[in-house]
């Protein structure tokens, strides 16, 4: 009996399992010393007007480079950071580092090019969220309507309507609301006009399908639904010139995709304008 127990402990251990406990302790582990040491940054992806041919502002993405496990994804630490209580922190530098490349690159532009971040779902219960956001604004100087906050719909949809409070209130300091990822889960639809939203980001899967017919009528029917309720509508995921040319038929106009550009560090970015204008 003795002997079976052991073998079946033995048949469990899992080696790639421990590589994956190991690798999210490293992670939490290194989550707390990331801001300090530098090793966080910012990258910035433009929303393009496929109509005027300009972009109209950028979204803040974050990325880690940590000296072990090279490149992390947010998809990976965002989770963890939110779980172990760093989300606020990293948040904050992510606010105010975006306000402020913001307000540098409409010093160098005609301006008018405003920055998005994304908010986690975690801060919403936080009291802190409001004052935080402010700081960010008073520090850098950025007019509060050049920023926009996304919200994933999940996030929103989970705590409706505490969610919808903080909103109004970010709101009424002046900054937009966007929705990230809009269509992506199970929502009631009617909820997009309780929250007055300035933006809904059509989530990148339906850019995978929308060449099949009932997909390309849904599409359509979201594009037509921001424009009555006259809300931006930004396509995420745009890969494909075939991609463009649909969104542009059905009437959607500003996108954002790598077919446009990649997410880029500061610097890139400032050349990347520079050429534009060239
Ligand atoms: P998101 O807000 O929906 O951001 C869009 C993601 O799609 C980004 O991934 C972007 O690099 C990627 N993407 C852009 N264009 C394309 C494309 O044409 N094709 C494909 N396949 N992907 C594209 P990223 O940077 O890895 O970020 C993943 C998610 O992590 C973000 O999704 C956002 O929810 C979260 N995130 C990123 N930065 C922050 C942050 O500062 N705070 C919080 N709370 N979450 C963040
Ligand atoms: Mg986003
Ligand atoms: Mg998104």
């Amino acid at each position: 009996y003795a002997k079976s127990q052991g073998q079946n402990r033995y048949s469990v251990y899992d080696p790639e399992m421990d590589k994956q406990l190991s690798r999210r302790m490293i992670i939490e582990k290194g989550l707390r010393s990331a801001l300090t040491k530098g090793q966080l940054a910012v990258y910035y992806q433009p929303k393009w007007d496929t109509e005027m041919n300009q972009p109209v502002g950028f979204e803040a993405l974050l990325r880690w480079r940590h000296p072990k496990l090279g490149a992390i994804g947010p998809d990976e630490f965002i989770s963890i950071a939110e779980e172990t209580g760093h989300i606020a922190p990293i948040t904050e530098w992510v606010l105010e580092q975006a306000c402020r490349d913001c307000s540098a690159w409409n010093a160098m532009t005609a301006g008018g090019l405003g920055v998005s971040v994304n908010l986690s779902s975690r801060l919403f219960g936080s009291l802190g969220l409001q004052d935080m956001v402010s700081r960010a604004l008073e520090r850098t100087g950025l007019p509060p309507g050049m920023l926009e906050l996304e919200v994933t719909e999940a996030a929103v949809m989970n705590h409706f309507d505490h969610a919808k409070e903080q909103l109004a209130r970010l709101q009424r300091s002046g900054v937009r609301i966007s929705m990230d990822n809009f269509g992506s889960g199970f929502s009631f639809l009617g909820s997009i006009d309780k929250l007055s939203l300035q933006t809904l980001k059509l989530d990148r899967l339906y850019m995978r399908e929308y060449e099949s017919p009932p997909m390309k009528a849904i599409v359509n029917a979201i594009i037509s639904l921001a424009d009555q309720l006259k809300i931006q509508l930004v396509a995420e995921g745009v890969e494909t010139e075939r991609q463009l040319q649909f969104l542009r038929q059905a009437g959607c106009s500003v996108m954002q995709g790598y077919y446009f550009k990649k997410p880029m560090p500061r610097d890139e970015l400032d050349e990347w304008l520079a050429g534009l204008s060239a």
